[in-house]
């Protein structure tokens, strides 16, 4: 069955429409200009859209319902304006958080993935707002960028939950997760899928926290070291790994979350934010000096991976042999 597209009226280039799928049973979609349907009978789900954005959750397996989408209720991922001037006095002092690493790894990323084809085709899942270092993957004009998330944000495309990701077996020569798979209830389900959309050889960029505090409310579940990271993935080969974010940071969280827990209260808590950045900035700086360091992989804020699709499965007793930590 053909699908039956708009091509105008949807975010989506008209290519990335022809790859959607049912969140549900991954059958082909009838992608209209109000609403997809599946086009499996004994299925036949409708999704609808909301200011061109297709919501295709399958609500049986997702923390997330469609009405939320719909009626754009307030989930922790809401990215309406802040206070103005409370954003603008927290600008004007330094932030605690530094990834040293992302803007490096992006340039790699699109290196690796311009060798793979001319125009590849890229999912960033988690990618409603731009995440750290990633300009030149979103501004390269060769690149067929799909950003999704679980919120309507500027850059959103897609409203997709990353444990059914609406696309055909094979669809991307990359996908990247900076910073999302904490806030999934089922990271190895998710990396399954990841592993399931992406080509033969296909390559993938993930950032996840080691040692940070709960920073999403109810919407934060994991941590990994690095081991575990490596794990999580153990289904690719890897490119290259380490850590993004270092203890210095790890520090100044830590430091932020030991005064935060004195007080629930919201006035408090912004005022907390502010003393902390005033008084604990510069211990990112030391993450110049530790960031390659092995200690560091057994103390990180965050880590990174760079893999490739593969066929083999790394084993758990080859896995505790890439141990590069200081112990
Ligand atoms: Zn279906």
């Amino acid at each position: 069955m053909q699908h039956q597209i708009n091509q105008t009226k949807l975010k989506l280039s008209p290519i990335v429409q022809s790859m959607l799928r049912c969140p549900i049973c991954n059958s082909e979609l009838v992608v209209r200009s109000e609403d997809s349907q599946c086009i499996n009978s004994q299925c036949q789900a409708l999704f609808p859209h909301k200011n061109r954005i297709p919501i295709l959750i399958n609500e049986s397996a997702s923390i997330f319902s469609i009405d939320d989408f719909v009626n754009e209720r307030k989930l922790y991922f809401d990215l309406s304006p802040k206070n103005q001037f409370l954003e603008t006095l927290k600008n004007l002092v330094p932030s605690i958080s530094l990834n040293l690493k992302a803007k490096r790894n992006y340039e790699q990323f699109s290196k690796k993935l311009h060798m793979r084809c001319i125009h590849p085709k890229v999912l960033v899942i988690g990618g409603s707002i731009l995440g750290k270092g990633i300009e030149n993957i979103v501004e390269n004009s060769n690149l067929e960028i799909v950003e999704t998330d679980v919120s309507f944000g500027s850059r959103t495309t897609l409203i997709c939950d990353a444990h059914n990701i609406p696309f055909a077996d094979r669809s991307f020569d990359g996908v990247i997760i900076q910073a999302v798979l904490e806030h999934v209830v089922d990271p190895w389900c998710c990396v399954e899928e990841i592993y399931r959309v992406l080509k033969d050889d296909g390559l993938v960029y993930a950032e996840t926290p080691f040692m940070q505090q709960v920073h999403g409310g109810c919407y934060d579940f994991t941590r990994f070291t690095f081991l575990g990271h490596r794990r999580l993935f153990r289904k690719f080969e890897e490119i290259e790994s380490g850590a993004v974010a270092g203890p210095g940071m790890a520090l100044a969280w830590s430091y932020s979350y030991l005064l935060l827990s004195f007080t629930t209260s919201k006035f408090w808590r912004k005022l907390i934010g502010l003393f902390v950045r005033i008084t604990a900035f510069p211990l990112k700086y030391l993450d110049y000096l530790l960031i390659d360091c092995p200690g560091t992989l057994d103390a990180a804020s965050a880590y990174y991976f760079i893999g490739k699709k593969s066929q083999k499965i790394l084993s758990d007793k080859e896995l505790i042999k890439l141990y590069q930590g200081a112990c």
